[in-house]
């Protein structure tokens, strides 16, 4: 047994003084800070805050078979120095991508016995697999992502308006839960060259608004639970919010990069800031937080997808040549936190974006809280110290972070009871097995 005595400690959705008992792998009770306990002592200092570990479920580790870009090793690793102990991982950029039963028992054996942090995975809705997503599900996938537009990689092509209703029906049969990257090829354009401006312009929200209606209307028609991932544009949230009120089963995530940069601070040729959908103007991100704030986007994720630093071609700086991806697994708490406590958001909030919520959503009751019978996941966060990105586990350190002031330090992390030092303890997890 150990007891973690902290005076400040997020439970349940509030900063409190508590003691945390811990037995074994799970967390036993929650306690007065000052309960006697019969376990070892582990004091929590006083400019520390005790958090669950974060649940990120957008994450692409690219492995097997495109490990140069990143991989379960070095994933993981960055994800425990970032306090997030769990990861849940992208169907695509890995070969095979994760689009039949086959293709996830490849992954899986490729994680097996590399992961620092516990790690669960998400298929792919491919043109012509409806009748796997099934299989998948019972295989214990947490959902199924689809493209509304050309992925980037060839293998995991996008779903045209039929292939989405039949993946949606589909999903609906076995009440799973489809995600969904929305962009809408018709509201883009081709762009080159070396201006964000430009960028930024060949993308419009317009192409957001217009993926996210055939998503909203076809899961009315289909009844499916569906979640939007990396929403940027917030010029979307109104026909989102009208869809939650409605009773649409649908949930929208944004990511560290939608909430912190600004298309105004970009660089012309900087392309480690290039993402799709793009970082947009300041109005657009105080938008964002307004949408946190009211419910209508759900979490915070991260959608980590770097390359190798050839790809985004940042000799070059051309925005239409680069890979578009940010890395940022293992400073997402920092890069939030510093911009929420700057709009007066508390750390309880941001555990609720990081944590809670995505664990809730995919279904790992264990996972992103401190309640009893929840794993011992837990995180030591130094909220007021300040931060600059320093040595990153993940395999390449491109990240537009770089020298970015920063606030708030995460100096622990427990995955299931033990420290998460990088040893290779994380679980393969799988939908509803707890
Ligand atoms: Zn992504």
């Amino acid at each position: 047994m150990i007891v973690f005595r902290a005076r400040r400690a997020v439970v349940e959705g509030v900063e409190r003084p508590a003691a945390v008992l811990v037995s074994g792998e799970r967390i036993e009770a929650v306690l007065p800070v000052d309960a006697p306990a019969d376990a070892r002592e582990v004091v929590i200092a006083d400019d520390e805050v005790l958090l669950p570990g974060l649940v990120d479920t957008h994450v692409h580790v690219n492995e097997p078979g495109r490990t140069e870009w990143e991989g379960f090793a070095t994933a993981t690793r960055a994800a425990a120095a970032g306090g997030v102990t769990t990861i849940v991982d992208m169907p695509l950029n890995s070969l095979p991508p994760t689009v039949d039963v086959a293709a996830l028992q490849t992954k899986r054996a490729a994680a097996e016995g590399q992961c620092a942090v516990d790690v669960g995975f998400w298929g792919g809705a491919v043109p012509g697999n409806a009748g796997e997503l099934a299989k998948l599900h019972a295989e214990g996938v947490f959902g199924v992502k689809c493209f509304l537009l050309d992925s980037g990689v060839p293998e995991f092509p996008p779903l045209d308006e039929g292939g989405l209703r039949a993946a949606l029906a589909a999903v609906a049969e076995h009440d799973g839960l489809l995600i969904a990257h929305a962009e809408h090829a018709d509201a883009i354009r081709p762009v080159s060259g070396r201006r964000y401006a430009d960028f930024v312009a060949s993308r419009p929200p317009e192409a957001e608004r217009t993926a996210i209606a055939t998503l909203l209307r076809l899961a009315r028609e289909t009844g499916a639970r569906v979640h939007v991932v990396h929403l940027s544009a917030a010029a979307a949230l109104p026909q989102l919010a009208a869809a939650r009120a409605e009773g649409v089963p649908v949930s929208v995530e944004t990511c560290p990069h939608y909430l912190a940069l600004t298309a105004e601070e970009v660089p012309d040729g900087d392309t480690r800031f290039k993402c799709c959908p793009p970082v947009r103007e300041a109005a657009n991100r105080d938008a964002l937080w307004q949408g946190l704030a009211d419910g209508v986007i759900d979490m915070i994720v991260s959608d980590h997808s770097p390359s190798p630093p050839e790809l985004k071609r940042l000799e070059v700086g051309d925005f239409g040549e680069a890979w578009g991806g940010i890395a940022s697994l293992q400073v997402g708490l920092p890069v939030v936190w510093t911009e929420a406590r700057r709009r007066g958001h508390g750390l309880a909030q941001v555990v609720g974006w990081m944590a809670q919520a995505p664990a809730a959503r995919v279904g790992l009751r264990r996972k992103g809280r401190i309640a009893p019978g929840a794993d011992a996941d837990l995180v030591v966060f130094a909220p007021d110290e300040p931060y600059t990105v320093g040595e990153l586990h993940h395999r390449h350190a491109v990240t537009p972070y770089a020298g970015r002031p920063l606030t708030g330090v995460v100096r622990r992390t427990w995955l299931r009871g033990a420290p998460a030092d990088g040893t290779p303890r994380g679980r393969l997890l799988r939908r509803g097995e707890d």
